[in-house]
Order: C-alpha cells, then structure tokens, then sequence
C-alpha cells in the first residue's frame, strides 16, 4: 500500500473486536510546508502522536526519519497533485478491504490518523464514476476521525463518525461541540494505573484508550485518553487535570 498503513497498538485492541482499521497519516501542522490542521492549538502540535512510537525514533543527530520523510512526500503530493492522490488513495482502500476479508475482519478507515483536513470536500473518481468525496465512493464501509473543527458538513453522511477534540484553548468549540451532539476526546493528566475521572463538562467519561473504534461508542460521552509521551509533560491546557477541574469548580 502506498498511503494507508496497519498496526498502531490501538488498531490491534480493535482487531480483538473483528475490525481492521487503515489509518493514513500526513504531516500535522505546516510541517511539509502545507497546513493540514487549521485549528491546531501549540498544546496539540507539541504533544502530537505523529511522533509516538516509531514516527517518533531519530538515529543519533538527525531531525527526521523514514516514516517523517513519507508523511511528508504524502502530504505534498494530496496538495501538488490531489488527482493521483485520491486515484491512490481510492486504491489502497479496495486493496485493504480484500485484505481484511480475506483476515475474516471489518475493514475501517481513519485519514486524519495525524492530521485534520475535511475529507468531505473532496471529490473522487472509482470506477470511472465521480463521487462527492471518498465517504460516498466507499459508503458500504466505515471511516472515522478525531476533528477539532466546528461546522464540518458531515450530518448526512452516515459512514463518516466524528469526535470533537478538546485541546488547550478551545473550551468555546467544546462547549458547541458539545451543543451539536459530538462526544468529544480528551486527554486527561492521569497516570495509568489510576481511573479517568467519571464526570467532564458534565457528560460521563469512558475509556477511549480501551479501543480506537469511535463510531461505536455511546452517544454524548467525554472520550477520556490517558496523557501518553510529550502529552505526559504538557503545561499548555492541552492535557486536562481532573483534581485542577475540582478545585476551580
Ligand atoms: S490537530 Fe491533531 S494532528 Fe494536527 S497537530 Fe494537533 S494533534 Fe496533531
């Protein structure tokens, strides 16, 4: 596959469930020279899992490294030439689902793994036939992502499931969000070995760490994630602190 890849620690929790899902990651943030988060916060740019697990390994002196460099060559070929992108892209989704049939699992899709660019703006050609975007050209199959962006057009798309993320200096977009019925993601300032707190902004908090498959959680829930990595060190408001929460309540 060129664009799509397997096998975050998440992905396989999911498999457990019958699910397989594709993740494509771009370049976050201006880092190939073109925006693909218009509402990044500098929390979430410095705590970004684009360089957790081996997106995050450098050899001794150097900046970037194989996985950079290919999030980067992906991210310009979407802007510099958005047709052979979306030919690609289109064609590594029907490669992945043979390949989950043939695993006997469900294949999923997610293309804002790091970064936050509206997927439904774009039109795509399958089979000759032009769709409104990938969403309609696959609709018999399950994408899903996290945004951070109000106002997506997306409510009559029933493929495409969105939870809002909250970062450091977005509670108004939460609030909304909220408002429009997203669950939203959040990281909490927790260790691991102690519980997510139960309540945020007054919706139930349930372990977004336990599977990556959102489109199956409950409605009108926090998603809770445990603060991984830089996130664990972040003083920006990108992490949240329930015991902080409390006392300011
Ligand atoms: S919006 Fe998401 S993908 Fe973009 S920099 Fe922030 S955390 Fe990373």
């Amino acid at each position: 596959m060129n664009l799509l890849t397997v096998g975050n620690p998440k992905v396989l929790k999911g498999m457990k469930q019958g699910y397989m899902t594709y993740i494509l990651h771009l370049a976050p943030a201006s880092l190939s020279g073109y925006n693909t988060c218009p509402k990044a916060t500098t929390g979430c740019k410095s705590a970004c899992l684009n360089t957790a697990g081996r997106g995050g390994m450098f050899k001794k002196g150097e900046t970037t490294n194989t996985i950079q460099n290919a999030r980067i060559r992906k991210t310009k070929m979407f802007f510099e030439n958005r047709v052979e992108f979306m030919a690609s892209l289109v064609k590594d989704i029907e490669l992945a689902i043979k390949q989950s049939i043939k695993k006997d699992l469900i294949p999923v899709f997610r293309l804002n793994g790091t970064s936050d660019l509206s997927w439904e703006k774009y039109e795509v050609i399958r089979d000759g036939v032009i769709y409104r975007n990938i969403f309609d050209a696959f609709s018999e199959y399950q994408f899903y992502d996290y945004t951070k962006i109000l106002g997506r057009k997306v409510v009559a798309i029933n493929n495409y499931d969105l939870t809002f993320s909250a970062a450091d200096g977005n509670d108004v977009d939460v609030y909304r969000a909220i408002a429009e019925g997203y669950n939203i993601a959040t990281v909490f300032g927790v260790k691991k070995t102690e519980p997510l707190p139960q309540s945020y902004f007054g919706r139930e908090v349930i372990n977004g760490d336990e599977s990556d498959l959102r489109f199956l959680d409950a409605k009108n829930v926090i998603v809770g994630l445990y603060a991984k990595g830089k996130a664990k060190k972040d003083t920006s408001g990108f992490v949240k602190y329930p015991t902080v929460m409390l006392k300011a309540a």
